[in-house]
């Protein structure tokens, strides 16, 4: 008999189980679920895009246009123009030779690490990487290199010890349980002098860091040189900060073609709706006029620092809207986030074995649109969990 029920009460026995929730409204600072309305602190929807309402224009002039469905795939007929343009849009504003669209990041991490490396290969990766970067290794079978969380000095051992083959260092640009940001200079760096490829994957950092909202490759000054000298590719995600959904590649001619002839879950798959890629250039445009969010959405990471730190509540070090607040125990962080959502806050806990045990905590995640009051709300109702040690 093909039997599941025991491994599930086993999840279940250890804590582990995870249970969906359904949302009666769309994304936003004031979410309603399972009937129950909610100041949301967990959407990936950094600049409030996701609502916007040029996005929803532009997605329903194009679906008026291109219909729904692409189709087909995008070597078979579904690649259209609203996918060209915004692949065109998107590597002049990256400053890449080429852009390539992918349906998720999950597909795009999976597509880059198994056309670029294969038996015989290694990929070096940062212990906190995405799953998805790690399933895209276990893809390309590779050999699979971790080194500890940002160790700069193991990275450099790994890639002097190893001979022969193709290697990439893979990252996230800022991981997406800690908020922090890889040391991407260094990195960049121990990639030239050892040939190896920097993949870098910047879901939580586009359109949120830097000036024009590039992403953490903005402070790489020769990012356009290292793109085409194959030294640099990177991925981001549509569906967080842009609030749309997709994801791309930016890279080489030589590295994007790559993708495009030998990535299966480019090619084995349905090209992205065109009218989703209308509604992420509407989204790229905004962004990109629209300074003004990713400026307020730093304030209010400051303003939420400051105000944990007079009221003690432990943070780990994060610029980014991503903010974890440390908690340490799986039963105390969902009794925290339980209290919190008795009182209307929607917080979620991140247990072991997602991260570490002891560093189990709530992931705080700041949206542009939320309000300093908002952030009051937060800080004092966590402040006040924390002290009745979750059990309220
Ligand atoms: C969300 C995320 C992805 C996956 O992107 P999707 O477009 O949601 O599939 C990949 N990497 C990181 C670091 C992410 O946070």
């Amino acid at each position: 008999m093909f039997d599941l029920s025991s491994q599930l009460a086993t999840r279940k026995d250890s804590g582990l189980y995870r249970n969906r929730m359904t949302s009666n409204s769309p994304q936003g600072v004031q979410v309603v679920i399972d009937g129950r309305e909610y100041l949301s602190f967990c959407s990936n929807d950094y600049l409030g895009l996701a609502t916007h309402p040029e996005l929803i224009h532009a997605m329903g002039e194009c679906a008026g246009n291109w219909g729904v469905g692409a189709g087909a795939s995008h070597l078979l007929g579904g690649h259209s123009e609203p996918h060209e343009e915004l692949e065109q849009a998107l590597s002049v504003f990256m400053g890449s030779e080429r852009v390539l669209l992918f349906s998720t990041g999950y597909m795009a991490n999976l597509a880059a690490l198994s056309s670029l490396v294969g038996r015989g290969d290694v990929v070096h990766q940062d212990r906190l990487n995405h799953a998805s970067l790690i399933d895209g290794a276990a893809l390309s079978r590779a050999r699979l290199q971790r080194y500890p969380h940002a160790d700069m000095n193991v990275l450099a051992k790994q890639l002097e010890s190893g001979k022969g083959g193709r290697r990439i260092v893979a990252s996230d640009g800022v991981f997406s349980m800690d908020g922090d940001q890889a040391p991407l200079t260094e990195i960049l760096e121990l990639c030239r002098q050892n040939d190896a490829l920097c993949y870098i994957d910047d879901a939580h950092g586009f359109a949120v860091l830097g000036e024009q909202g590039r992403g953490i490759v903005d402070s790489i000054e020769t990012c356009s040189k290292d793109y085409s000298g194959g030294h640099l590719l990177s991925m981001c995600t549509l569906g967080k900060a842009l609030g749309s959904f997709g994801a791309f590649v930016a890279g080489s001619e030589e590295m994007i073609e790559t993708l495009i002839q030998q990535g299966r879950s480019y090619i084995y798959t349905t090209a992205l709706p065109p009218a989703i890629a209308a509604a992420s250039y509407a989204a790229l445009k905004v962004m990109m006029m629209e300074g003004w969010r990713r400026e307020k959405l730093s304030s209010l990471v400051e303003y939420f620092r400051t105000g944990c730190q007079q009221r003690g509540i432990p943070l780990l070090e994060s610029a980014t809207p991503i903010q974890p607040v440390m908690i340490g125990d799986n039963d105390r962080a969902i009794a925290v986030a339980e209290t919190l959502k008795h009182q209307g806050l929607l917080v979620f806990a991140i247990r072991s074995p997602t991260v570490m045990a002891g560093s189990e905590r709530l992931r705080i995640t700041l949206s542009a649109t939320h309000e300093e009051e908002d952030i009051d709300v937060l800080l004092d109702a966590l402040a006040n969990a924390l002290e009745d040690g979750g059990s309220a």
